[in-house]
């Protein structure tokens, strides 16, 4: 019987790539019109290979990269934080928030474990407005340790009271979310709506969401025996 539904965010709530892609356009445009001398594709790509240097949170991204192309500039560096910020698009997955409210109806405690910083989770969701939809929530600055570790996901079983095989863990990333619970005994879900790379049936996860209603089905699926409607 499953009692509990953990979530990851990035890639499984929300669409962090599509919400990183549309807020660097305009970035970018930003910076050329304020003087940026490069291709905006260019400096998309060269963006696109910092983050995968420094992670995709990391916070100095746009002094990093006029450093790294030679045109370390505030007034450029202002207009590329400014476009940026101007148009975050913070959304869940289509469909995301009415399976959260039909798991709320179902009576099911609903958590957050999230390797992203606090206040960077918080706002998501804030974004989002489904903040308040959750009984627990555990980002980075909780625990200071990153998914697989156990510490989060001791954290948020222990304040939402259920036992741990009562709980179901939902990700997109199968070394950090599907280890992670199985590690701790959860029944686990792979949010494959979230990763086009990893090929069906290859994430070890207990099942796999192909989109977020698929949820539902494999939680009715569990508890009553039955395919949702
Ligand atoms: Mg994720």
């Amino acid at each position: 019987m499953i009692r509990a539904v953990i979530f990851d965010i990035d890639n499984t709530l929300i669409d962090f790539l599509e919400m990183k892609k549309k807020s660097l356009g305009p970035a970018v445009d930003a910076m050329i019109a304020k003087g940026l001398k490069m291709r905006k594709e260019d400096a998309l790509a060269k963006i696109y290979e910092l983050y995968k240097r420094y992670g995709m949170e990391y916070k100095l991204i746009f002094q990093e990269f006029l450093k790294s192309v030679g045109q370390s500039d505030y007034k450029i560096l202002a207009a590329g934080i400014i476009g940026y910020r101007s148009r975050r698009e913070v959304k869940p997955y289509p469909g995301m928030v009415k399976v959260l409210h039909e798991l709320k109806k179902r009576c099911l405690k609903l958590a957050i474990v999230s390797d992203a910083p606090n206040l960077k989770a918080w706002m998501r969701l804030t974004y989002m407005e489904i903040d308040d939809m959750f009984d627990v929530v555990v980002a980075f600055d909780d625990t200071n340790v990153a998914k697989p570790a156990k510490l989060p996901f001791e954290k948020a079983v222990a304040e939402l009271g259920v036992k741990r095989q009562e709980v179901l863990m939902i990700g997109d990333m199968p070394e950090k979310d599907v280890v992670g619970a199985k590690a701790m005994g959860f029944i686990s879900c792979f949010a494959k709506y979230g990763n086009k790379e990893v090929k069906t049936g290859k994430s070890g996860a207990d099942y796999e969401a192909e989109r977020p209603e698929d949820i539902l089905v494999i939680i009715d699926k569990i508890n009553h025996g039955k395919l949702s409607d």
